[in-house]
């Protein structure tokens, strides 16, 4: 993984002596298999073992010996590679049908950085789609194939309208709807998401403010909520691009917050303070989304600028029949409220979850029960009741 930037850095006399030293290693773990350098930092090991689960092994251990260190001028390097696996007859017959298969599998490794993938149907197709949204991601802003809709959030006891969540759609004339979860992580990796965050940004600052204007005479404020990318956020123009918006719109009928998942505190936790404090001196809010499901430490939760907690969906669904999620929720609700933070619910579907989790404590619901993303027109009429 990575040797174009281990040339690029070091220099091709570095480069060289480290694929010596990983051909070493090839040949040394994969003893009794033929093993072929390929040509630049690939390689291509053939045995004639059919045991899948021997042969599985033998990646995994292969990877663990390839990431021991060794020190080459001084330097230390930890080698990681991506391996691709088919298996002759099952994957096909022919040399190159299978080394282009081997191909994918291996690109599928890289692409879920799981180390190695054995090809199985149904790759090729979703790597040619994968393909294909990537194309035609390129012009989708400009072709404005992309609109934003909004899901209501409720007040707990009240059960008024406290905001929205802005949700990105994209209509592509031969794709059809793809959903974001699809083309989202596609955007970071092809270094597009800036620029779609910020349609997202500026169409729902728009849209919103225009229906609040409308439909909010004398009343409360309410909130527009949006989702930022950890590579969004850490993209160095994102504040700059953020105090532009500020003062292209009136946001003073509005209250902005931004949703970020708990991946942010595992890339670098001091820059994520600084941002998400920068964001708060600008009056925009920060909630913890997808809570729950990711890996981030609770003692990393106090110190930061974070005014809400969202239960993940996962959590919801189980409430009512396991006692497990339904503890679980009942700590992230204690959490919450002893940092001084809301909690809201996500993907709320029938009044008994809304119950239960209001009698324990929960502030905010957001979910189909309530509404599904509206369009700005059904936003309105939605408001307007
Ligand atoms: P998320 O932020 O966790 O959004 C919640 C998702 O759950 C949305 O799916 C929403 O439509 C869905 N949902 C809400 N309530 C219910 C419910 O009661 N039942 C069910 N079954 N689903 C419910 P959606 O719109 O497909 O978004 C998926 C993910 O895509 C989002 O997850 C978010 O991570 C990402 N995403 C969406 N829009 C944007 C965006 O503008 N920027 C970024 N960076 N990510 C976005
Ligand atoms: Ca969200
Ligand atoms: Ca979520």
């Amino acid at each position: 993984d990575n040797f174009k930037g281990i040339n690029d850095l070091y220099g091709h006399s570095i480069g060289d002596r480290i694929l010596l030293e990983v051909s070493a290693r090839v040949t040394a773990h994969f003893d009794g298999c033929l093993c072929i350098r390929q040509g630049g930092d690939e390689f291509i090991v053939l045995t004639r073992s059919g045991d899948n689960t021997h042969n599985l092994n033998l990646c995994r251990n292969f990877l663990i010996q390839l990431n021991k260190p060794f020190v080459l001028d001084g330097l230390e390097f930890s080698i990681q590679a991506s391996l691709g696996v088919v298996k002759h007859s099952k994957d096909g017959h022919k040399l190159d049908e299978l080394l282009s298969k081997a191909d994918m599998a291996m690109y599928e490794a890289k692409r879920l950085r799981c180390g190695f993938f054995a090809y199985s149907e149904g790759l090729q197709e979703k790597m040619q789609r994968t393909a294909m949204i990537e194309r035609e991601l390129l012009h989708a802003v400009e072709r404005e194939e992309f609109f934003v809709v909004y899901q209501p959030q409720v007040d707990a006891h009240s059960k008024e309208i406290i905001g929205v969540e802005a949700l990105l759609r994209w209509h592509n004339p031969s794709l059809g709807i793809v959903p974001p979860d699809e083309f989202i992580t596609l955007a970071e990796s092809v270094g597009l998401i800036h620029e779609v965050g910020f349609f997202v940004f500026e169409t729902a600052l728009t849209e919103f403010i225009s229906v609040c204007h409308s439909t909010r005479k004398n009343k409360d404020k309410l909130r527009l909520s949006i989702n930022v990318s950890v590579q969004q956020l850490f993209h160095p123009a994102f504040l700059r691009s953020i105090s532009q918006l500020q003062k292209r719109h009136d946001c003073s009928s509005i209250e902005l917050m931004i949703e970020v998942t708990e991946s942010l505190f595992i890339e670098d936790v001091t820059h994520a303070k600084e941002i998400l404090l920068a964001l708060k001196e600008k009056n925009i809010l920060t909630s913890l989304d997808d809570f729950g499901t990711g890996y981030s430490s609770l003692g990393v939760l106090g110190g930061l600028p974070i005014s809400e907690l969202k239960i993940d969906k996962v959590f919801v669904d189980n409430i009512l029949n396991n006692n497990q999620d339904l503890q679980l929720i009942k700590s992230i609700i204690n959490l919450g409220s002893g940092l001084g933070m809301s909690v809201i619910a996500e993907g709320v579907e029938q009044v008994e979850q809304a119950d239960i989790l209001s009698k324990n404590g929960c502030d905010l619901f957001q979910g189909y029960y309530f509404s599904k993303p509206l369009n700005k027109k059904d936003l309105i009429t939605f408001m307007s009741r």
